[in-house]
């Protein structure tokens, strides 16, 4: 049963750190693992983004139970983006609502026309109280997807962004995100660069949790305008 205080904000839990790494002794193959964010609205609602690889739901079923959750109390599935690692265990959430892979929406095989307006801006209202809502962040694939959490509990807007940030290292070097693959970088900078406009924390795809700085916008803004 799900007894969680949620007082007055929206809580923003990353279960699981994700990583990325080159595989030892072999340049040509990658480690990785998403990211998995729970976000516990203040209406009730409970929203998992990215679940991971198949190989990984024992895992995430501990790490729900050490929140006080079973994998029923879950009422939405976001994935950032369709790619292996980020929706392994959607099968998992079997109660929930609606399962969100990027920009495509479906429960059983029922599929709903969210994200069909062709507008980029459009947002889907994931709780009752419209402050976590999901809109797409194209460029590490072109139907990617966000969480927004706005009046989160710490304290700022929560953006949390699938692989459009690997991680925080790539506001640095942008061969990080790069080499992680970008069906259309000039797009993904742009996001990028908003994002980290708009957002006070960013959960990256492969990486834990950041603050956004005063330095981290301008670095991205300036590698828009170089590259545009
Ligand atoms: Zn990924």
């Amino acid at each position: 049963m799900d007894v969680f205080d949620h007082g007055e904000r929206n809580h923003v839990i990353v279960l699981q750190d994700g990583y990325s790494r080159e595989e030892d002794g072999d340049e040509t193959a990658m480690r990785a693992n998403c990211t998995c964010t729970l976000v516990r609205c203040r209406d009730g609602t409970n929203i998992i983004v990215d679940t991971m690889t198949a190989w990984d739901g024992e895992r995430l079923r501990s790490l729900l139970s050490n929140q006080g959750l079973g994998v029923d109390d879950i009422h939405v599935v976001v994935c950032s983006h369709g790619h292996s690692d980020h929706i392994g265990c959607n099968y998992l959430f079997q109660k929930a609502r609606m399962h969100l892979v990027g920009a495509c929406a479906s429960h059983r095989d029922l599929y709903m026309g969210y994200f069909a307006s062709g507008k980029p801006d459009e947002e889907l209202k994931l709780d009752s109280h419209a402050e976590v809502v999901v809109r797409r962040s194209p460029g590490h694939t072109l139907s990617c997807v966000s969480v927004i959490v706005d009046n989160s509990q710490l304290g700022g807007r929560v953006g949390i962004t699938g692989d459009l940030f690997e991680r925080r290292e790539d506001i640095d070097d942008e061969s990080i995100w790069k080499d992680a693959g970008s069906e259309n970088e000039k797009l993904q900078r742009q996001e990028r660069c908003k994002m980290a406009r708009q957002c006070d924390f960013i959960v990256p795809g492969h990486g834990p949790m950041f603050a956004v700085t005063a330095t981290m916008r301008s670095q991205l803004k300036q590698n828009t305008d170089i590259s545009s």
